[in-house]
């Protein structure tokens, strides 16, 4: 069986290293002919409005996928006229517009920070809407931090209006967390659903930088289950929420695998990644169980020494073929241990040869 995959990054390219055990062949599109997906699979580059070429890639193919939201909508439907799309070309019309995406999220009963859609003519009445502090987004087309300011005055609210302009705008609460969490889940063709532990993650600068997982922690099982079953939708989601006390506040769906999910690879029975490819292509799901106490570290703009990640007990190295640039994702690290003080302390080394390797290059 061979499977398309919309995208050739990181994603694209875990995808297609999850399906060779299975004998599931994924070839990939990306304009981008360096894509590092390329380099474990097949890939085809041209544009994501080039018809032919399109028509010309579903040839063979059980069904396609993609590993970014951003793929054009007209490409998904184009697609998904010959042959079945998963997700649904409706679910990526939903999550690559914040505020399509929240009014989907409260229409199901899944809570959110209280936003509303910024008009440049009378953006007062968003600011009324939401308070200060506030956090001003476009709608599309943001991604690790990229596309959103913080405002905790008015002077700043129409600062942050004018500089995004002229693209489409909205307006959230700021929400003083406790935390962030992700909760990722899988539904298959059969309706199957299974859901993943709750994963801590830690950002900075935006950016994914740490996901904790602990053998017993739940997820928040009802929130993702309506998502999936609301949309008969086919493939893994992740729903990243902000927790505040005892209350979860969807900030984000990603319709696809999910960079808080890689240390599903060596921490779970079953990674997000085959999961994503079994319910796809019609197969039974697999256990979703934890295999002990996890972290995920994503190496970020500059490569450590291999040998002192390697020499780390339990660590598994995963570097994507991407040349280092600041803040971009090259590679992560997932730590695997039967304890969470074990784990914990595993971490702290990861992070210590991280930062002698950042003070090295500076
Ligand atoms: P996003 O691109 O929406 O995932 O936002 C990136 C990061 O900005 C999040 O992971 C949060 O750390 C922070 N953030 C986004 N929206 C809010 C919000 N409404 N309140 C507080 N922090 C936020």
């Amino acid at each position: 069986m061979t499977i398309g995959v919309l995208g050739g990054g990181q994603l694209g390219r875990m995808l297609a290293l999850a399906g060779y055990p299975l004998g599931i062949r994924v070839e990939l599109y990306d304009p981008s002919p360096d894509a590092c997906a390329g380099q474990v699979a097949p890939l085809i580059s041209a544009p994501f409005d080039d018809w032919d070429a399109l028509a010309r890639f579903a040839q063979g193919k059980a069904c396609i996928t993609y590993e970014f939201e951003n793929v054009p909508l007209e490409t998904a439907r184009f697609l998904a006229q010959r042959m079945p799309v998963y997700p649904t070309p409706r679910a990526l019309e939903l999550f690559q517009d914040r505020l399509l995406e929240k009014q989907f999220l409260n229409s199901i009963g899944i809570p959110t920070p209280a936003f509303a859609p910024i008009d440049p003519a009378q953006s007062d009445a968003a600011l009324q809407a939401v308070g200060l502090p506030c956090v001003v987004k476009t709608r599309r087309f943001g991604y690790d931090g990229k596309g959103q300011g913080v405002a905790h005055t008015r002077e700043e609210f129409y600062a942050l209006v004018e500089r995004f302009q002229p693209y489409a705008l909205i307006a959230e609460a700021f929400v003083p967390f406790d935390r962030e969490v992700s909760a990722i889940g899988v539904r298959a063709r059969t309706g199957e659903v299974a859901i993943y532990p709750l994963v801590e993650n830690h950002h900075r600068e935006g950016i994914l930088r740490v996901s904790l997982v602990d053998a017993e922690a739940r997820a928040e099982t009802s929130y993702v289950v309506r998502l999936l079953e609301s949309l008969d939708y086919v493939g893994v989601v992740a729903l990243e929420m902000f927790q505040v006390g005892g209350q979860l506040l969807a900030n984000e769906v990603a319709p696809r695998v999910h960079n808080s999910g890689h240390w599903t690879i060596e921490g779970a029975e079953t990674s997000q990644f085959e999961n994503h490819l079994r319910a796809i292509a019609g197969l039974p799901l697999g256990s979703v169980a934890p295999r002990g106490y996890c972290a995920m570290v994503n190496l970020i703009g500059t490569l450590p020494p291999i040998e002192a990640v390697l020499r780390i007990p339990n660590a598994h190295l995963h570097l994507y073929g991407k040349a280092p640039r600041p803040g971009r994702k090259i590679g992560h690290i997932t730590l695997r241990a039967d304890t969470r003080e074990q784990r914990d302390a595993l971490l702290q080394q990861t992070l210590q040869v991280l930062r002698d390797c950042s003070r090295a290059d500076g």
